[in-house]
């Protein structure tokens, strides 16, 4: 069957940055077309974000089950039903995904199942069951997301080589697990597999895992995580895989120009994500591609080089997170009807679900070096406050960054307790210019783990009241 379907605009990708755009295009009036091919709420909501962090929560309470003791409890004979961890994380992404199928509807976007594909820069063509379909559209939104990177050396085809998205369904704690890749994907496993009681080791290929935080960071994440039994090789570059008789997995590596090779029951592959946009029909309208990032080339305003196809979210690579995809999204669509809007990259949290938690946001202390700017910095301990120390999660530390000319704060990291809760206080202080007297004179709860931000404000204001 063939079908003729007209929108002002058309999504390709419905994951935080196309379903996003869908809403906000749709509340401001106009016709909307979402193409997905799989699940709208994309990565992030099927197999990113959402699922992890369901799994994180497990193994934390798995954790703190373990730590009875330190709580006065007994709590014995505990152990993980993995299959049951699964069916948790599956719920929860099935319940969030019919709310957004609810939403989309409710504002009467038209979600198309099936593959779009740009015929030129006003139509696009979806199959769709037994449906041949051609939306002719005002504006195109391309949201087509990433898919994993893999590097190209033996074994990476094996059965036992996975991928997070695999790593979301095994049913089966292995043994001993091998994680190529120490950014956030791969650390965030490493610490779930961790706390479950897994064997894990890291195979990292920069001289350090996490390298996007600031060093202080880096080094007390990187010491919890040995402490917690993770094993961590640095400077390290996977050579290749291979099955052992025993089914096992061999991954060999140089380490500084040593040759080593660890064993394991599975090796997870986490080195990366790349911009999707392949037979999505770029080459019927000539889009260009940005050198740099080598996702689709948009300018502030989220327009590729053609005036009315925009870009959105990690097809264009340029900060691989779901809210950027999502303000991208919403910047894209006001620039579409006419709202002039430009995508500020300043001021952007970042989380990171390691045990402890991670968060940033603004000018870390490292780019601040590199820029020579003047910045005194302000640091409070987990350890002197009361809030972490009843939950019995002391380590880390709340850093603020303070512009010292202007008084601003301009950057802060925290490494702690509900540390990608707490970087908003940061954020909204960044993002409206706060200074640290502003944050100084703002009365915090107590006892919260908010007032580590609060006693780091003050470490730059002559000094904290409860650490010295
Ligand atoms: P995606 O979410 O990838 O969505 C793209 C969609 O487009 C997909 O649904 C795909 O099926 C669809 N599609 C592609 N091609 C076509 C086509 N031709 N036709 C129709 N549909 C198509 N980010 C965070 O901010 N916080 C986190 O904690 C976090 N954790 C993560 C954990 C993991 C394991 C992973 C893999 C990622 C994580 N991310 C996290 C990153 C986050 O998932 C992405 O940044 C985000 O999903 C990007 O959104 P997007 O809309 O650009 O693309």
């Amino acid at each position: 069957e063939k079908l003729k379907l007209q929108s002002d605009i058309t999504i390709i990708g419905g994951g935080p940055g196309g379903y996003v755009a869908a809403i906000q295009a749709a509340k401001l009036g106009a016709k909307v077309i979402l193409i997905e091919k799989d699940k709208v709420g994309g990565t992030c909501l099927n197999y990113g974000c959402i699922p992890t962090k369901a799994i994180v929560r497990s193994s934390e309470v798995y954790r703190d089950l373990k730590n009875h003791n330190e709580y006065g409890l007994h709590a014995d004979n505990i152990s993980v039903d993995m299959k049951k961890v699964i069916e948790r994380k599956s719920n929860i992404v099935d319940q969030l995904v019919n709310g957004i199928e609810y939403l989309l509807d409710k504002n009467n976007v038209k979600v198309i199942k099936g593959t779009g594909k740009i015929l030129d820069a006003n139509s696009v063509f979806v199959k769709s069951n037994k449906q041949e379909i051609t939306v002719t559209t005002k504006n195109i939104i391309i949201a087509t997301g990433s898919k994993t990177s893999m590097i190209p050396i033996k074994g990476i085809d094996l059965d036992n080589v996975i991928t997070s998205k695999e790593a979301l369904e095994l049913n089966d704690l292995p043994d001993k697990l091998i994680i190529v890749g120490g950014g956030i994907i791969g650390m965030e496993f490493a610490f779930i597999y961790s706390s479950f009681g897994v064997d894990v080791s890291v195979v990292e290929f920069l001289e350090n895992t996490l390298l996007a935080c600031d060093k202080d960071v880096c080094d007390e994440i990187n010491s919890i995580a040995k402490d917690s039994g993770i094993k961590l090789y640095t400077s390290s570059k996977v050579e290749s895989i291979i099955k052992s008789e025993d089914g096992k997995c061999i991954v060999s590596f140089t380490e500084n120009n040593t040759s080593k090779f660890i064993t394991g029951d599975k090796v997870l592959m986490a080195v990366g994500r790349q911009p999707s946009y392949k037979n999505i029909g770029l080459e019927n309208i000539d889009i260009k591609l940005d050198s740099k990032t080598r996702g689709i080339k948009v300018n502030n305003k989220m327009q590729t080089n053609i005036p009315n196809i925009y870009a959105i979210g990690d097809v264009t690579n340029i900060i691989q997170l779901a809210h950027v995809a999502s303000h991208q999204g919403i910047v894209a669509v006001k620039n579409i009807l006419g709202i002039e809007t430009d995508m500020d990259y300043t001021v952007i949290p970042s989380a990171i679900f390691t045990n402890p938690e991670i968060a940033m946001v603004g000018v870390s202390e490292r780019t601040a070096q590199e820029d020579g700017l003047d910045i005194e910095i302000g640091k409070f301990p987990f350890a002197a406050n009361g809030k972490a120390l009843t939950l019995g999660e002391s380590n880390g530390f709340v850093k603020i960054i303070k512009e010292k000319p202007t008084g601003k704060i301009i950057g802060g990291s925290i490494i702690g307790p509900h540390a990608t809760d707490l970087i908003a206080e940061i954020t909204l202080a960044i993002k409206n210019g706060l200074t640290t007297k502003d944050v100084m004179e703002t009365i915090h709860a107590h006892p919260t783990t908010a007032e580590s931000i609060h006693e780091a404000v003050l470490a730059t204001e002559g000094g904290a009241l409860h650490f010295s």
